[in-house]
């Protein structure tokens, strides 16, 4: 048992030496990044809060922007708010301009200054969440702190093979790190990590034959690279029912009404059918009163975010009668001539056959 688990300390610290390697030859070279040595933290966290929502391309002028026009976090916080958000203008998401705002005021009037040089203390000051706090300490700092980030969670969920779905598979990820996160270059590794993610370990095609960590990588192993991270499940469609009335007069005429001016397949022709609700209901729809049929064959159709049953009943009547309200009597034969919508022209085309 002791054997097992120094050789897995062995393979973590192989994993750490061949990353920090790799980081060392191949990192990117960023703005914002000092390689192996300590960075600035108020250049981590504009970076860091900057990077949230925003590729690496498009952060960079402002970041150079930022540096120029506030060359430390007492010149941000004492700028005006106007000329802060104009500087941030075309970044998008602008709550984080505000939360920068905010924080840089807090930092440069509690704090003399200094960025607080703990996770913790980073995560209590605004717009700082979990993994920006970890990250800043890490790398800023030189903190053991755990940092997963997306291109981390695609990294480790492949080295291990791990199949929990997002988000649960977070504890796991963080498990995994605990025994990869070295003492003396905790924001290197993290950011090892990160650029392998970004560059390598792609979402769609990873180029694994230049992977540092390939040889341990059980998911390349089993050529299951892009089966890593496993997506949460998608959220099931919302299930409608409704029943449809399908009526045959004696001249062999359908009942057709048309669909409200707004909706899904607004102003199309449609045979009457019930509210679409959790429950079909019951022949209280009925648009005329008759014998109806309820058949045994629901028309199942899918829109974009729902799923529709339509249950179907028939009816023959036998002479021609005025049409209901809003409703109109049309030929079989020139339904074609019709606006009717794939899911109705299904539900006819079973209500006929049922008839026949
Ligand atoms: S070997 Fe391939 S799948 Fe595994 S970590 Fe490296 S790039 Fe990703």
């Amino acid at each position: 048992m002791l054997e097992i688990s120094s050789a897995s300390v062995k393979a973590s610290r192989a994993r750490t030496r061949a990353l920090l390697a790799w980081y060392d030859r191949e990192g990117r070279d960023l703005p914002w990044r000092v390689k192996q040595g300590r960075a600035d933290p108020y250049r981590v966290w504009l970076s860091e809060i900057m990077l949230q929502q925003t590729t690496v391309e498009a952060v960079k002028p402002y970041f150079a922007k930022f540096l120029a026009l506030f060359p430390d976090v007492n010149a941000l916080a004492a700028a005006e708010d106007q000329v802060v958000l104009t500087a941030w203008a075309g970044l998008g998401y602008y709550a984080r301009a505000r939360n920068l705002i905010a924080c840089a005021r807090i930092v440069s009037r509690d704090f003399g200054g200094n960025f607080p040089d703990t996770e913790a203390g980073l995560r209590a000051l605004p717009g700082i969440g979990a993994y920006t706090a970890a990250a800043i300490a890490a790398i800023a700092f030189g903190e053991r702190a755990i940092v997963i980030d997306g291109n981390i969670e695609r990294v480790i969920t492949r080295l291990e093979a791990i199949d929990t779905p997002l988000p649960k598979v977070k504890g796991e990820i963080r498990d995994v790190l605990e025994g990869l996160v070295p003492a003396d270059r905790p924001g290197d590794f993290a950011q090892g990590l990160m650029d392998l993610g970004a560059t390598i370990c792609t979402p769609k095609s990873p180029s694994c034959l230049l992977c540092p960590l390939a040889v341990t990588c059980i998911a390349k192993a089993r050529g299951q690279m892009t089966d890593f991270p496993v997506k949460p499940p998608k959220k099931g469609k919302k299930v409608l029912r409704s029943l449809a009335f399908v009526a045959l007069d004696g001249k062999n005429r359908l009942l057709l009404s048309t669909r409200p001016a707004k909706g899904l397949l607004a102003g199309m022709a449609e045979v009457p059918n019930s509210h679409w609700a959790a429950q079909a209901g019951g022949l209280e729809a009925q648009p005329l009163s008759a014998e109806w049929r309820r058949l045994n064959q629901p028309v199942i159709h899918i829109f974009t975010h729902i799923e529709l049953s339509m249950e179907i009943a028939v009816t023959r009547i036998a002479g021609p009668i005025p049409p209901p309200d809003g409703m109109r009597w049309v030929e079989v034969a020139k339904l074609n001539a019709e606006p009717l919508p794939t899911l109705f022209r299904k539900v006819i085309e079973v209500g006929l056959r049922a008839l026949n």
